[in-house]
């Protein structure tokens, strides 16, 4: 397995705020050229050439909010600052509020081969629950502008699981996206994450019970592995192995990865570090060349025992099991006697060439699946 590093890049503005969205961003955007200069700081100051670099991630946020001149800028400073190899998987988030003619074109110039674009519904009813700032139609016209420009890895985000979802409507949005032959799917249920507007309409509790919203996420995988796509992650899909997002990989294998920007996390050297949460400490910290790391913690023995295993059921990969028992120091068969037995038991999952890996039936029930394997971790 390649140990080389993930290059995440977190831009921290939107046009509005999604109300569902508890990512770090402002629309302020007085702030971009600061932040632009913060941001080649930083990068300048963690330049490593030492370190091999083969996926660039820019998310946010809104990056596609960035012109193609800062975009370049940023991707000149990470390959003058880190070894890039020959051809890195380069993925640009783009928001469809922000079409601009010519831009994937000119994006595309500049090495960016993977656009994932935020449609999230075909639906203006959907998008207007969920305070999109787009419309369906502009959707469509920004995924056939990506295909113009011939990108030929293309992704969408869709939710799902609004409060008036059903079956017809979740359908007609998973039909829409696969008329435009798109090559990843990313299909996310609504979540009320605290803080949020909807956490606050709802009160923090999801209308649709979770027998309904399991029903749906049944519905999305048998409809899109029979339309030919490959369900290799709980909420991801791709049309074939080398489709799938090799940098989001790099999260579920707990592989090293470097993430500049608010908020941005990394993960190098078994220690996690995450940037200050507010774009003016940020920018006030890269001015004094300081830089602007929030918290750092060192994973313990057992967190990284939970993590590979809370990473693993959630893709098709699974869990390595050698991988844990070499922290752990124990047989996972030993540990996980009883767990194991139940998931043969009901026919959630199965075992092979030392991975566990969960089937359509144990994916319905990950959250307690996960919850049985960190009990028996922590106590
Ligand atoms: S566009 Fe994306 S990052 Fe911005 S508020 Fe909406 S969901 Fe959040």
């Amino acid at each position: 397995m390649s140990n080389n590093y993930g290059l995440y890049i977190h831009v921290p503005f939107c046009l509005s705020k999604c109300f569902y969205c508890d990512f770090y961003s402002i629309s302020d955007l007085s702030l971009k050229s600061d932040f632009i200069a913060a941001l080649l700081n930083e990068i300048k100051i963690r330049a490593d050439l030492n370190k091999k670099i083969d996926t660039i991630y820019l998310g946010g946020g809104t990056p596609s909010i960035l012109d193609p001149f800062e975009i370049e800028q940023i991707l000149l400073n990470i390959y003058k600052s880190f070894q890039i190899v020959k051809h890195p998987e380069i993925t640009l988030e783009v928001n469809p509020n922000t079409l601009k003619n010519n831009y994937f074109k000119q994006i595309k110039g500049l090495g960016i081969n993977r656009l994932n674009i935020g449609v999230q519904s075909f639906q203006d009813k959907k998008l207007l629950f969920l305070n999109r700032s787009h419309s369906s139609n502009k959707a469509k016209k920004t995924i056939l502008q990506a295909r113009n420009a011939d990108f030929d890895n293309l992704g969408l985000d869709i939710i799902y699981g609004l409060p008036k979802e059903s079956f017809e409507t979740l359908l007609y949005d998973l039909n829409k996206a696969l008329e435009f032959e798109v090559d990843h799917l990313s299909c996310y249920t609504l979540t009320y994450e605290s803080g949020t507007k909807i956490y606050n309409k709802f009160k923090g509790k999801n209308p649709l019970n979770d027998n309904f919203i399991s029903c749906l996420f049944e519905l999305t995988s048998k409809h899109l592995k029979k339309k030919g796509y490959i369900h290799y992650e709980i909420s991801n899909f791709a049309t074939t192995l080398k489709h799938k997002s090799k940098h989001n990989q790099k999260y579920w294998d707990m592989l090293p990865y470097l993430g500049f920007g608010p908020c941005a996390h990394s993960f190098d050297n078994n220690i996690r570090f995450w940037n200050y949460r507010d774009i003016k400490k940020y920018i006030l910290s890269l001015r004094k060349n300081i830089l602007p790391v929030s918290q750092k913690e060192i994973l313990t023995k057992k967190q990284k025992m939970l993590e590979i295993i809370m990473l693993g059921l959630r893709t098709l990969k699974g869990v390595d099991i050698i991988k844990f028992e070499n922290i752990a120091k124990q047989k996972f068969a030993k540990i996980f006697k009883n767990i194991l037995k139940d998931i043969n038991a009901n026919s959630w999952g199965t075992i092979k060439n030392n991975k566990l890996v969960l089937n359509l039936n144990g994916m319905v029930y990950l959250n307690s699946i996960t919850s049985c394997f960190a009990e028996k971790i922590l106590k």
